[in-house]
């Protein structure tokens, strides 16, 4: 291993109880999408004390109205003053307020060379965390004390992993050039932050992006790479990183409101039954006629209605998504059933309202002969055993990232730093083993040392 590679890797594995900690306590103050105040005020305290030649907090990182999926201003309230309770860093979390929970800390060292841009997502997600003895979270103390919120996905460890990049990138920032662009997304979860950061137009210089998720390096499943994936990774022992050539599956996530009028049941005539409507859409939305512009997928997953047993229901929610495996499967579907809605709606004398809660774009997360480059620089320079690259399918909104980037020209890598899961994502009992995060650390600071040709 050459010795800046060396140095490096040393200087992250002597970061490895701080990682641990620092993951830990991300895991017990799980905050969901649009909620992390208290994670990005700690977050961009780092980056400041660092010394980073800018950092971008709260609306410097967005296109406001392109964030999706906000919480109501009520919901946004309660979280900004329980962040505050539970120890967010002042003054840094105001510029977090109403859903502007982003920071990007940037090196620029005004020396010639590539643009690269690093993506951690860093929400939790709508999960109740195990509470029994054999959850180590639980047995350890730092579980999450925000119910119903929980880091079930790992990005916890992203935050991490993207604090310990930066932290060992200033520290090495005399051997770089070109520009380094951390980027820590809120609201990954539900597909609703990614989008918000795209469209700033922060990544349109970008020439390299590359964006980290936590995977079970046992799995068997779509991405293929896991140990069965690459035999000869297998035989050198656990595989460290996953590569794959990823497509990323286009996604639209609805909330659809059905406003009818209340009358007594006794004298239904007097109404106008949303429920009827709601009932009608959602059956009618499962019978949209297949296409041959690609596979796709459709669920209705909840539905809130009424107020009573002899009212007529007057309003009700539908929550919905659709999924295609190419942008034209997605559209089809997705027209189809915004002709649905509207039509079932006026069918009963109803009124509508359809809004845009989530979404990710049909595109390649991975171009591919980057990911072959980033796999030789993984295995060669940094003497990781690599699994992969293999095909796969994703959905994520790190996907509006790619294409923004691919738009411009610049390539994209999403890898996977890969530990062993005691749960399913988004499961319960979800963990992650921090001393695996070190490899995701390494990962991405190779990266940036290789494409700017160290
Ligand atoms: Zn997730
Ligand atoms: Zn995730």
């Amino acid at each position: 291993m050459e010795k800046i590679y060396q140095d490096i890797c040393a200087y992250i594995d002597s970061r490895a109880e701080w990682m641990k900690e620092r993951r830990r306590d991300f895991h017990k103050y799980a905050e969901a999408g649009w909620h992390e105040v208290r994670t990005c005020s700690i977050i961009a305290d780092h980056l400041v004390r660092l010394g980073m030649d800018r950092v971008l907090m709260g609306s410097e990182c967005f296109k406001a109205d392109a964030r999706m999926g906000l919480p109501d201003q009520d919901e946004l309230d309660r979280v900004y003053q329980r962040a505050l309770d539970q120890g967010a860093i002042l003054p840094y979390a105001e510029k977090f307020r109403d859903g502007f929970t982003g920071v990007i800390g940037i090196i620029d060292t005004s020396r010639p060379g590539p643009v690269i841009a690093f993506r951690q997502d860093i929400d939790a997600l709508g999960v109740f965390e195990d509470r029994t003895p054999g959850h180590k979270p639980y047995a350890g103390g730092y579980s999450s004390v925000n119910d119903g919120e929980m880091h079930a996905c790992g990005h916890d460890g992203h935050a991490t992993v993207g604090m310990t990049v930066a932290e060992t990138l200033m520290k090495f920032r005399d051997e770089l050039c070109g520009t380094v662009k951390i980027v820590f997304q809120p609201a990954e979860e539900g597909v609703r932050g990614a989008r918000g950061i795209a469209e700033s137009g922060i990544l349109d210089d970008v020439d390299y992006v590359i964006g980290i998720h936590m995977y079970d390096r046992n799995t068997e499943e779509d991405y293929e790479i896991g140990v069965r994936a690459n035999e000869e990774a297998a035989k050198l022992g656990k595989p460290q990183i996953g590569l794959a050539y990823a497509r990323n599956v286009a996604n639209a996530k609805l909330d659809v409101w059905f406003y009818g009028k209340a009358a007594h049941a006794m004298h239904p005539e007097s109404g106008n039954n949303a429920l009827l409507a709601a009932l009608a859409a959602s059956q009618a939305i499962y019978a949209i006629p297949r296409t041959s512009l690609g596979d796709s997928r459709i669920n209705v997953g909840q539905i809130e209605a009424g107020s009573g047993r002899n009212v007529v229901c007057d309003r009700v929610k539908i929550v919905m998504e659709l999924r295609g495996y190419t942008q034209e499967a997605l559209e089809y579907n997705e027209a189809y059933a915004r002709r649905i809605i509207e039509h079932a709606a006026a069918m009963h004398g109803c009124g509508y309202e359809i809004r845009m809660m989530g979404a990710t774009a049909a595109v390649m997360l991975d171009t591919p002969e980057f990911v072959d480059e980033l796999a030789k620089m993984a295995r060669e320079k940094l003497g990781m055993i690599v699994a992969g690259p293999a095909p796969g399918n994703n959905s994520e909104d790190y996907s509006f990232m790619a294409m923004r980037v691919a738009q411009h020209g610049g390539k994209s890598c999403f890898f996977h730093c890969l530990t062993e899961f005691p749960d399913v994502f988004h499961g319960t009992g979800f963990d992650i083993d921090e001393a695996d995060l070190l490899n995701g650390a390494k990962f991405f600071c190779g990266a940036a040392l290789h494409l700017m040709g160290r």
